[in-house]
């Protein structure tokens, strides 16, 4: 039996760049984390210094001698690509682009990024947004898979349920070069099931028939401050919110999903990493 959540699932965790972008594989590795997230770059801006020769050079290196499996970016909060606003869909274009490019020289393996809000357009025009925008930025020769994360249901996001997530990639046309990034916390709060055993199941049988297994690349592991189904994005460190312990056993112990990178955006970054590694181990005595 493994005495370790680092043993059984493919941890990771969101790590600063904090003194450059080199240095977070060994941060990671402090945790003993098998994948990691980063920004490429500040997260609440559209423009960015370009990636040095050297950073990317160290960077690489380092997770190479670090044996990281998954890097996953997080692209930029200003990336709505639901909008129907034509100034705005020019500069998340450009936006989505950059996040690309960064991401390729990097070598990370995917590129995460929340769709947007559609404001006051119909569900329907929101979603046919993000498949315009998507089909002009993922390019054949990029090797990074963009990521579209589910949403909590907040405003008039698009991509709060797997019907939705399904109907955005019928639209792609390289649809090797797109994936989903399900968020436990913003599943919740959309109102899927994830404590009971019964619920679970279900949620994941309902992911299952519209987006089948393999486009699911990765998760975020957030536990929640707010109930199921109150469409509130607000992360709690594992096992301390409304998903708690028992909804996490879920994820640890399902075999189908086992291997795929598992990332915390817990609230308190790395200072609170360790809490959750010690609750995500008590799961396995
Ligand atoms: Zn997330
Ligand atoms: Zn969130």
């Amino acid at each position: 039996m493994a005495q370790k959540i680092t043993d059984m699932i493919n941890l990771g965790g969101h790590i600063s760049t904090g003194g450059g972008i080199e240095l977070s594989p060994d941060r990671a590795i402090g945790f003993s984390f098998r994948s990691f997230q980063l920004f490429s770059k500040n997260q609440m801006q559209w423009k960015a210094k370009p990636l040095g020769k050297e950073e990317i050079e160290l960077f690489k290196k380092s997770r190479r001698k670090n044996n990281i499996s998954h890097v996953m970016i997080h692209a930029s909060y200003l990336l709505n690509s639901a909008t129907s606003d034509q100034e705005l869909k020019g500069k998340v274009m450009e936006g989505l682009k950059l996040e690309i490019e960064r991401a390729d020289l990097l070598e990370a393996d995917s590129v995460t990024y929340h769709p947007g809000s559609r404001k006051d357009a119909s569900l329907e025009q929101g979603i046919r947004n993000v498949i315009s925008i998507l089909n002009v930025v993922l390019k054949e020769e990029q090797n990074v898979k963009v990521l579209i994360e589910n949403s909590a249901g907040q405003g008039n996001s698009v991509g709060k349920t797997f019907q939705e997530l399904s109907m955005i990639i019928d639209g792609i046309e390289l649809k090797d070069k797109i994936g989903i990034c399900f968020d436990t916390c913003h599943a919740w709060a959309a109102g899927y099931e994830l404590v009971s055993r019964e619920g679970y199941a279900e949620t994941m049988d309902d992911l299952k028939s519209n987006l089948g297994m393999k486009y699911l690349i990765g998760f975020h592991m957030n536990d929640s401050k707010k109930g199921k189904g109150f469409n509130v994005d607000r992360h709690e460190q594992i096992g301390m919110g409304t998903i708690g312990l028992e909804g996490f056993r879920n994820f640890v112990y399902d075999e189908e999903i086992r291997g795929k990178p598992m990332i915390l955006e817990t609230p308190k970054g790395e200072e609170g990493y360790m809490e959750d590694i010690t609750r995500l181990n008590s799961i396995l005595r």
